[in-house]
């Protein structure tokens, strides 16, 4: 039978795929630009919380000021259009908010799964524990938030944070995700993927789940079977 995944760890999971291997023993990064998040957030629509993701639609009027092209109040540039044609992209300073904040995760997701055990594209790159914790907290804090109880009436109560004011800043509402997620019983089924190539983690949806994805569980046998012909050769 499988788990559940939680909206939070959904979230804090995707946040940190979008780091990936590219294919060629790379790793391909999914938010180089305000259009690659633009393109997450659209993706991830249903799970942000209403301002979170209409703001990640709008681009960042702090640094349209940066650029000295101001116009007329909410107008879009055409520098600010995505490439894709999908309408307004992401500011960059937000992209520059959710890459720290995603850094901060993978250096948090690092400790959470088995000493030793993290994904081989953090090995050697990790952010150390306790910078990573203040940057999640921080980023938290962009937007204060006041629990609120939401108890629906065929469900049971739930713990909701909602924002003390207007809406959620994107990457605040990925660090809420995050903290969640971290600090739940979940986090026990964190793993990094070591199938080959593969910097994937992933919440065991079963519990002899060794490999984030079916492919990589072929890759990974067939590896292997590899290994232990050229140990007898
Ligand atoms: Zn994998």
């Amino acid at each position: 039978m499988r788990e559940p995944i939680s909206r939070d760890a959904r979230l804090a999971l995707d946040l940190a795929l979008t780091l990936r291997h590219d294919g060629n023993g790379g790793v391909a990064d999914d938010l180089t630009d305000p259009v690659g998040l633009s393109a997450w957030v659209r993706a991830h629509a249903g799970l942000l919380p209403a301002g979170a993701r209409d703001r990640a639609g709008h681009p960042d009027p702090v640094r349209r000021a940066d650029r000295g092209d101001t116009t007329a109040a909410g107008a879009v540039r055409p520098a600010d259009v995505g490439a894709r044609g999908a309408g307004p992209t992401a500011g960059t300073a937000q992209l520059v908010a959710v890459r720290e904040l995603r850094a901060a995760v993978r250096a948090l997701f690092a400790r959470a799964v088995r000493p030793g055990e993290p994904s081989p594209a953090d090995a050697a790159r990790l952010m150390p524990v306790s910078e990573a914790v203040r940057r999640l907290n921080e980023t938290a804090a962009r937007t204060p938030t006041v629990p609120v109880l939401d108890w629906p009436e065929n469900a049971g109560p739930v713990l909701r944070r909602q924002p003390v004011h207007g809406t959620a800043d994107l990457a605040a509402a990925l660090a809420h995700a995050a903290i969640a997620f971290l600090a739940s019983p979940d986090r026990d089924r964190l793993r990094a993927c070591h199938a080959p190539r593969c910097v994937r983690y992933f919440l065991k949806e079963h519990p002899r789940q060794e490999w984030c994805t079916p492919s990589c569980g072929n890759r990974a046998r067939v590896a292997r079977h590899h290994e232990r012909h050229r140990a007898r050769a």
